[in-house]
């Protein structure tokens, strides 16, 4: 399968690129990124022959489909990361939590948040290609806390792969900050920006789309790649659990096999839901795919009204952090499906010069047929948090987004998958709050809090991190982002 670009073609960069081209070089003309060129037919038949695969072997199946060019082997090295979360045998338990609402846990992996899910794999595929092509790659990343720790933790000591990851110093929990600068590993650097998640992405954008930065490196023989969800490295592997989710459901005879469902997602830089997206335009049933933001509403604006406005805004901080975000990146990949590459690139220039693009109708209408959206404010958020832990169910503050989508989307009583994105371990001061009322500075009081509150343990990957020494102590102004990179380098 090709890749073809969201803004159409300048004559600098290939029309059509091939899978592994489109992750190496994830930036196309105009500034533009990389798209399917049509998507594989999964169709029912391909649902029934795998209600009873594993994880992988599923993964397997739809990466197939894809038909892209990397070798099985890889793939059966990549997926075999799968065998290190918590339950080998199924990474994505889906658990019942009241009436139609099914939440789908994504964070069993190694960092406790869903990033794990795309990136340890991505690393696999990704440091292989570098290896057999005998190139040497650098991998930006640029984090709200979430991603950081998930690349950190796939690329280090691999061959032929360095990593500058950005976060925004103070934007982090203390969980998230220790996960990155504790990480001891020759290939990996670890930046802390003075300013917020959307200027540490700016400033990942600008570098992939510099020319001249592109040469310093070339000049030592080093690629530029990047590990946010721009790269279709991310996105192919985040189709795959929609689906599984969709089949637990059929196992757990929650539904019948062809049964509509809702897709319930968290959303911010909008890989996950656009993930849930491709599986659904590749066949799977679901209704409507249920945007869940928190009061950086930016989605369900675009959602509701069709206008993306950033004129007046800028990032409120919230208890879910990860979704702290602005400008999403992969809405892109959606107007380009629905709307072509011509309209993709207006709207996008738009969005550049005026900070503003407004959807026709028509357009918007079309969403719409898709997309249902809603923002949840932190309080209410701690109130979910509060009534799901009163039944049994402990749950982060991004995944309590979900369950205000779940009250004022839903048009039909269908059953709903809400997808969980991180363990309660990373966000622990705001449920501690949520729960007790307390008020904790430090994530070790809230962990230890909640841990007697809930009867649990604190896991000991998340426990360790506090007696780790500390070797990345880097925090540094924007704008000396370039020169403390090519240092490292
Ligand atoms: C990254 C992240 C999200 C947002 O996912 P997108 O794919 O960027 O929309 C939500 N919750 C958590 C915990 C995350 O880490």
């Amino acid at each position: 399968m090709n890749f073809i670009e969201t803004r159409g073609n300048d004559g600098k960069y290939s029309e059509k690129v091939s899978f592994s081209e489109a992750i190496l070089n994830p930036i196309s003309s105009f500034g533009g990124i990389y798209s399917p060129e049509s998507l594989p037919d999964l169709g029912a038949d391909f649902l029934n022959s795998h209600l009873n695969s594993n994880y992988k072997t599923l993964a397997r199946a739809v990466l197939s489909a894809f038909e892209i060019d990397i070798e099985p082997a890889v793939i059966d090295e990549a997926l075999a990361l799968y065998d290190n979360f918590d339950n080998a045998s199924n990474p994505v338990p889906v658990v019942k939590v009241n009436d139609d609402l099914y939440v789908s846990e994504l964070w069993h992996g190694p960092t406790r948040a869903f990033k794990d899910m795309a990136l340890q794999p991505f690393g696999i595929v990704l440091s292989s290609l570098a290896q057999k092509r005998n190139e040497n790659y650098l991998i930006l990343a640029a984090t709200s806390g979430d991603t950081g720790p998930a690349a950190l933790e796939t690329f280090k000591n691999r061959a032929n792969v360095q990593v500058a990851c950005m976060y925004p110093d103070g934007g982090t929990s203390d969980v998230q900050r220790l996960q990155m600068v504790t990480e001891d590993a020759p290939n990996l650097k670890v930046i802390g920006i003075k300013g917020d998640f959307d200027d540490a992405q700016s400033a990942l954008k600008r570098l992939l789309g510099s020319e001249a930065f592109r040469s310093k490196l070339l000049e030592k023989r080093i690629n530029l790649s990047a590990a946010n969800s721009v790269n279709f490295g991310r996105i192919i592997f985040q189709t795959i659990y929609h689906i599984h989710s969709y089949l637990e459901l059929v196992r757990q005879n929650a539904i019948n096999m062809g049964d509509k469902v809702y897709l319930d997602v968290p959303s911010g830089n909008f890989g996950n839901a656009l993930g849930g997206y491709y599986a659904m335009k590749m066949g799977l049933p679901v209704e409507k795919i249920l945007i869940a933001s928190n009061k950086n509403n930016i989605l369900t604006q675009l959602i509701k009204t069709g206008a993306y406005d950033l004129r007046s805004q800028s990032v409120i901080p919230t208890t879910s952090p990860a979704m702290d975000i602005l400008k999403s990146s992969n809405i892109e990949r959606i107007l380009f499906d629905l709307f072509g590459n011509q309209r993709t690139r207006e709207l996008m220039q738009e969005l550049d010069n005026d900070k503003y693009y407004q959807l026709t109708d028509d357009e918007l209408s079309k969403i719409q047929t898709i997309f249902a959206a809603d923002f949840c404010e932190d309080d209410e958020g701690k109130t979910y948090i509060k009534q799901a832990f009163a039944k049994g169910y402990l749950m982060d503050p991004h995944t309590a987004t979900c369950f205000k989508a779940y009250d004022t989307c839903r048009d039909k009583k269908l059953k709903t998958i809400a997808y969980s994105t991180a363990e309660w371990t990373k966000f622990s001061p705001v449920i501690a709050n949520a729960l007790t009322g307390e008020i904790d500075t430090h994530d070790i009081d809230a962990l230890e809090s909640i841990a007697k509150e809930a009867n649990i343990e604190i896991p000991g990957i998340i426990k360790g991190l506090f007696d780790k020494p500390i070797v990345q102590s880097t925090v540094i102004d924007k704008k000396n982002i370039e020169t403390e990179i090519l240092n490292f380098i």
